[in-house]
């Protein structure tokens, strides 16, 4: 009997690894990128980009949104200890040199800092759902948007899977319950497939997102019984622990209500995703294929155009 074809990681993300593909910047999950790694990242979307529809509406939007947003999106409830806020020194010339030359004489110039109306951008979808809610009624058909996003989370790791600063690409689908429902069983088939012509070995699990305290172990449990997110799994860092390198999410009408978002028929629309960890899917690669892209499958490569 053949022998079960196993995922083999050739390359586990040591310090070989790391300083072969990430420039070091001084901060955990703050990485420089080589010409290798970010060549994989521009074929992966490459790739991504393959599978979009021809009426989906592209976006690429700046690392930072509106903040008030973000709090209207419900962000802190869920996720405060994510959030990357701006903060900036304001007031007349003479308050924010004083700031400044605080640093120069050993003081902290940060206690001055203010917040700004900016926070980090922590997921590439949060911008595009009051957008849509300036533009009136949702069309019969729905709406389908591309988007891509240098995203931030405050989760700093030493392992090259879990970064706090990213890329996140989108496809978002606004509409009808089963508009969503439909949209996300065939991206879940969709990424397998994309994970199989890449050579990665993967699984699909219903998940929870890590919503912060003791409310929040109750708000997961429920989003896995009502089977609202999925992931796509790829061993990076063994087989016991897969890394989640997409996710395919069903919102239900949260941003339909939050935002006053409609159908033609005045209900509210449901909304659902389908994300690309760019950097994970990156990373998976060279841990599945080795540091050197030349000697990748043929097929991949082929995939890849590489
Ligand atoms: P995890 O459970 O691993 O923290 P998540 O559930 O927080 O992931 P999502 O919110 O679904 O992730 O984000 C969409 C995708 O963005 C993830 O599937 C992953 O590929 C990527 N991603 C999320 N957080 C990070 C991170 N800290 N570093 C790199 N990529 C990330
Ligand atoms: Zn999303
Ligand atoms: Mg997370």
């Amino acid at each position: 009997m053949d022998a079960p074809v196993s995922p083999v990681t050739r390359a586990t993300p040591d310090a070989t690894f790391a300083a072969t593909l990430f420039r070091t910047m001084g901060v955990d999950g703050v990485y420089g990128r080589s010409g290798l790694y970010e060549n994989v990242v521009e074929r992966l979307a490459a790739l991504i980009t393959e599978y979009r529809a021809p009426e989906a509406e592209i976006l690429r939007l700046p690392p930072v949104m509106s903040r008030s947003d973000l709090e209207r999106s419900g962000y802190l409830k869920s996720f405060p200890n994510l959030l990357g806020c701006v903060c900036a020194l304001s007031g007349s010339d003479a308050e924010i040199m004083a700031a400044a030359q605080r640093h120069e004489t050993g003081g902290d110039w940060t206690a001055s800092l203010l917040p700004a109306d900016l926070v980090l951008t922590p997921a590439a979808c949060y911008p595009i759902y009051p957008m849509v809610a300036t533009r009136g009624p949702v069309p019969a058909g729905g709406l389908l948007f591309d988007v891509a996003c240098d995203c931030f989370r405050r989760e700093p790791s030493r392992q090259l899977d879990r970064l706090q600063s990213f890329r996140m690409r989108e496809y978002v689908r606004i509409g009808t319950a089963d508009q969503i429902v439909g949209f996300r069983t065939r991206w879940i088939e969709t990424g397998q497939a994309i994970a199989a012509r890449l050579g990665l070995a993967c699984q699909i699990a219903p998940a929870n997102d890590p919503f912060f305290g003791r409310e929040g172990r109750i708000k997961a449990i429920s989003q896995v019984q009502q089977a609202l997110k999925f992931e796509l799994l790829v061993p990076i860092y063994g087989e016991d622990k897969p890394t989640a390198c997409m996710s395919f999410n069903y919102h239900r009408e949260h941003f339909g209500l939050t935002w006053d978002i409609h159908d033609t028929t005045g209900a509210p629309i449901h909304t659902g995703c389908a994300a690309f960890g760019m950097d994970r899917l990156a990373v998976a690669m060279f841990a599945t294929h080795g540091l050197d892209t030349a000697d990748w499958p043929a097929d991949v490569r082929a995939a890849l155009r590489l």
